[in-house]
């Protein structure tokens, strides 16, 4: 296992490459927002299309769905996010800034699960220990109060209360309230899972660390319904499904750890919950939840909506109930900082002239680098860039591989380039495909190199697309 890069050499690198930029940057930016540049767009996508082909195209007892963000009030009543959805917090009454009291507590005396305790808990240990405000040093704090994690907005041209929505905090409710339409209408029979991917909001009083933790995030959800009584054997499978896929997507086992949620520490829906959590520059942190919520959130809703929202056993239709749910929960974003930070990798390279050279290369799993391919004229020529250009025409036209075409900079810029952004393969147009050296048999071949061991084959023109969907 490689040594692991500090969170400062992959801020760089995104930037530097067009993965992350910081959000409204020209207008001195907003706090933490980021906004995904060229090359963070393609991994995003592809974190999802693998997500969803393990998950859900792979799986014949899995559906998926897209619901809106905006919802109607009541669904947060009934999950019981207005009431419970909520975060201690506490103001510094020197500087006025805001902090989690918990997390103060957890910093301050490296303790864990601080989460648990009461407002006055909380309030008593901040001024007992004379915790101090990270901000200005002093211990002055206010009362702990309970802030509501929900981000509001206005529905409609009139600002009141009629009008009041919330950005979702999660989308595991948009599966839960369109339960009845999917049994409906696709008719699954149990166990089966929907999954769904987007967009959530959560008010966090200490967001932070890149894109580890945003007011604005996306979540890849699956609620997977299952018979009571079944949850055990559900849960197991799904915990063992996940660690598989990080670790077939290329995490390393040593930087994953599970973690049981402790009784008191479980949301209020939940009777099991555990993390699976990566070992971050800065410690451990949750990559994935896995929660049982047994009947809570259908019960919720059917007393709420006064809907009978029961599921009818196929083989005896009077038998009918309430279906538990295990819930596997992941995140985009994080998923996207970890495979980033698994791939960062700085080595030694040989150089064209014999000696050695250090390099940056994201070893990122092939199925989740932005680009397949990169096609790279030796040098600006024009016989180099029109042949280039007509490769990488026939290449569009037979694949489906996404390819970068760059000309700007010598040849050994540009594969450094390919290397930071983790192109697997960079295929060079040189004069030997043009037939200028033909004595050795070089015309109409051309070059591969391969990102991980640099080596290079030479290969007809013919055999390109065959060989690259190797
Ligand atoms: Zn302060």
């Amino acid at each position: 296992m490689p040594v692991a890069p500090s969170l400062d050499h992959i801020v760089s690198l995104c930037k530097r490459r067009g993965f992350v930029f910081p959000g409204s940057e020209i207008y001195g930016g907003l706090a933490n927002t980021w906004d995904y540049g060229p090359l963070g767009v393609e991994l995003r996508n592809r974190v999802r299309e693998e997500w969803w082909k393990t998950f859900v195209r792979k799986r014949p007892d899995m559906v998926g769905l897209e619901s809106a963000i905006f919802m109607n009030p009541k669904v947060w009543e009934a999950s019981g996010h207005t009431k419970s959805f909520a975060d201690p917090l506490v103001d510094c009454r020197s500087c006025k800034q805001r902090f989690r009291g918990d997390k103060l507590l957890e910093d301050r005396l490296g303790i864990e699960g601080a989460a648990v305790l009461k407002l006055e808990q909380i309030q008593k240990m901040l001024t007992a220990e004379k915790i101090p405000c990270p901000n200005c040093g002093k211990s002055n704090w206010t009362d702990a109060r309970s802030f509501n994690l929900m981000v509001k907005a206005y529905q409609g041209v009139v600002e009141d209360e009629a009008s009041l929505v919330y950005l979702r905090p999660e989308t595991a409710q948009g599966i839960f309230v369109n339960f009845k339409n999917i049994l409906d209408t696709v008719h699954p029979r149990l166990p089966f899972g929907v999954a769904q991917i987007g967009k959530a909001f959560r008010n966090e009083i200490t967001p932070g660390s890149f894109i580890f933790r945003t007011r604005e995030f996306e979540q890849m959800e699956i609620e997977y319904f299952v018979e009571p009584g079944t949850e055990r054997e559900h849960f197991e499978a799904w915990k063992e499904a996940v660690w598989e896929w990080y670790r077939s997507v290329g995490i390393s086992k040593e930087r994953l750890r599970i973690r049981e949620h402790a009784k008191e520490e479980l949301s209020h829906y939940s009777s099991r919950t555990i993390d699976i959590e990566y070992q971050f520059p800065w410690g451990w942190g949750e990559l994935f939840g896995l929660a049982n919520r047994g009947t809570f959130d259908l019960r919720q809703h059917q007393t709420f909506s006064g809907q009978d929202l029961r599921y009818t056993d196929p083989a005896d239709p009077t038998k009918k109930f309430l279906p538990a749910v295990i819930e596997p929960s992941f995140g985009v974003d994080r998923s996207v900082l970890v495979f980033l930070l698994e791939a960062y990798t700085e080595e030694e390279a040989p150089t064209a002239a014999g000696g050695m050279e250090p390099r940056v290369v994201l070893k990122l799993d092939p199925r989740l680098a932005p680009y397949d391919s990169a096609i790279l004229p030796l040098s600006k020529k024009e016989p180099l860039v029109a042949k280039a250009q007509e490769v990488y025409r026939m290449l569009l036209q037979e694949t489906d591989l996404r390819l970068d075409f760059d000309v700007t900079g010598s040849i050994g810029k540009r594969y450094r380039r390919q290397d930071e952004i983790g192109t697997p393969r960079a295929i060079t147009i040189d004069f030997g495909t043009l037939g200028e050296d033909d004595a050795q048999g070089k015309r109409d071949t051309l070059t591969i190199r391969d990102r991980d061991t640099l080596t290079q084959e030479r290969v007809a023109i013919g055999e390109l697309s065959r060989r690259l969907a190797l």
